[in-house]
């Protein structure tokens, strides 16, 4: 089947996350239906497919958590459990009638453009191509795992779990487990890993900003509410995305100008950690030495208190090896272990930038010009030389704290770019090396306000920052800037043909 123009597809998304939905949702409300939803995965839902660790759950309160425009009266609680979250994305799919358009199991490896043509040619793993007339990648910020080489790590007798391929139901009762990391996936699943092993040693190399979560089953009745008028539900998101807005700008973004509110929040999560943790030393140790928003925040109620517990202990020894039962550290401690889990993350900026190689005009090679020079992509979506190219997880375009705004805001520039390209009879678009230009220089001024160039960083390990020590992920703008930019920038920054 072709798009009517000789190519297999308008359109090809690849992946079934919510960005990619999001574009898929969007396009078709473009009057777009010839697309090609390719997803590596077996099943959609990106991060939300993928993760299935115990105790995993939302972290931005769900009513902000969501498509804006199909909103769930049905949340069981103010932070959703993940399973929700893969339903959701599953009625989501079914409403806007997007799975006719989803392929699973399908690897993308490479995308050329081809300038005389004019379409892309995308490469899949089963040494397929088929071509389109736009490309869009979706491919997530955390996607590609981080496994760390520990010497010795072959000579394991015991099991090695990533929390990314986590095996449900399986017991770790009477197990001596070792989880090493303290991200934001640690510090939901240590409490329930805590729950029934014999012994958990967690290995900390950075201490985490922890800060309480208020969070409560959502009564039947406010459900109902929610579900009867709508009004109620845009308002209570309203109030919440306002709070994260306020926590964002004001203390991550506008550091240099509100150093308080960022100095606040640190002192609510001491304070969290002064209530929860008995032993001063243990206290002493979780407690970060780098300003409050450097790495993303967490929210918990229960990892502090874990350190209480006579079988949970924490190892701040830096790994040097690890043997057939156990792992030691640097100072020559040994730590007896048979379930070894790693919470080690993601690679961002190594490997998932872009996530495959893709080829824009001249030969440009995206991720080998990102690592040459400076990552960057316009208004975080699109990229001079890539023809047709949108990039939904690029340097610069993660705004707000709930991915849905991203996505929403992308969504609106896609709206906005189409319907120029409809009215002026054409199909091809590029954004401009000078509004390019435009963009990253004033990205780059804004982020000198931030925590990442105003406040101290230098310890904490942020994911925020790339390879050359430039913190390129996050947007440095307000929601409402972002989002107002988005429906309406200068329609000029594009050449058309
Ligand atoms: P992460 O924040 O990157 O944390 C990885 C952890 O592994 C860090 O503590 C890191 O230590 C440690 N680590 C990595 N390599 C190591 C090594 N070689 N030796 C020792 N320690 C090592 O990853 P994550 O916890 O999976 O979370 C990633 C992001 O996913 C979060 O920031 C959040 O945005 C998102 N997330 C969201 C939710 C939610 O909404 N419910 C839940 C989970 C995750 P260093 O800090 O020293 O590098």
């Amino acid at each position: 089947m072709t798009d009517g123009h000789g190519l297999d597809h308008e359109v090809v998304i690849v992946g079934a996350g919510f960005g990619g939905m999001g574009a898929g949702i969007e396009f078709r409300r473009q009057g777009v239906d010839s697309i090609a939803i390719l997803e590596r995965e077996d099943d959609l839902g990106g991060t939300w497919h993928v993760n299935h660790y115990p105790g995993l759950a939302v972290d931005i309160a769900s009513v902000t958590y969501s498509y804006s425009f199909a909103p769930n009266p049905h949340w069981s609680r103010l932070f959703a459990p993940g399973a929700e979250l893969k339903a959701y994305a599953e009625h989501i799919a079914d409403t806007y009638d997007l799975r006719r358009s989803m392929e699973f199991g399908v690897t993308v490896e490479r995308a050329e453009w081809d300038d005389h043509g004019g379409h892309w040619t995308v490469h899949t793993a089963d040494g397929a191509r088929r071509t389109c007339r736009y490309l869009v990648t979706a491919t997530g910020f955390l996607s590609q795992p981080h496994t760390p080489d520990f010497p010795g790590m072959d000579s394991f007798a015991g099991e090695i779990i990533h929390t990314t391929d986590w095996p449900d139901g399986h017991d770790f009762a009477g197990r001596r487990v070792a989880v090493i990391g303290t991200g934001a996936t640690a510090v939901q699943l240590i409490p329930e890993l805590a729950r029934s092993a014999r012994s958990l040693t967690v290995f900390q190399r950075t201490p985490i900003w922890v800060v309480p979560k208020v969070d409560f089953p959502i009564p039947s009745a406010v459900q109902r509410l929610f579900e009867r008028v709508p009004l109620t539900q845009k308002a209570a998101r309203a109030v919440n995305t306002s709070m994260l807005e306020a926590l964002m700008v004001f203390g991550v973004l506008h550091f240099r100008q509100a150093k308080p509110g960022n100095r606040l929040a640190a002192l609510l999560s001491k304070a969290h950690l002064r209530l929860s943790v008995r032993d001063a030393g243990t206290r002493a140790a979780l407690t970060p030495h780098y300003d409050f928003g450097c790495k993303r925040p967490t929210f918990s109620n229960d990892y502090f208190r874990v350190f209480n517990r006579p079988t949970v202990a924490l190892e701040t020894g830096s790994i040097a090896r690890v043997e057939p039962d156990g792992l030691v550290t640097a100072d020559g401690t040994r730590v007896a272990v048979d379930t070894l889990v790693l919470a080690t993350g993601f690679n961002l900026w190594d490997v998932n930038f872009p996530a495959f190689t893709i080829i824009g005009r001249g030969g440009r090679d995206l991720g080998a010009w990102w690592r040459a020079g400076r990552f960057q992509a316009y208004q975080g979506i699109t990229v001079p030389r890539f023809p047709n190219f949108l990039t939904l997880n690029s340097p610069y375009s993660y705004s707000g704290l709930s991915y849905f705004t991203t996505i929403e805001g992308q969504m609106k520039h896609i709206a906005r770019l189409f319907g120029e390209l409809r009215r002026r009879g054409v199909d091809r678009f590029e954004v401009t090396e000078e509004a390019n230009d435009r963009f990253l220089q004033r990205a780059t001024r804004n982020l000198q306000s931030s925590v990442f160039y105003a406040g101290d960083c230098s310890g904490s390990r942020s994911y925020y920052f790339n390879q050359h020590g430039e913190a390129t992920l996050l947007r440095p703008d307000a929601t409402l800037t972002t989002l107002r930019e988005q429906a309406r920038f200068p329609l000029s920054d594009y050449a058309y043909s």
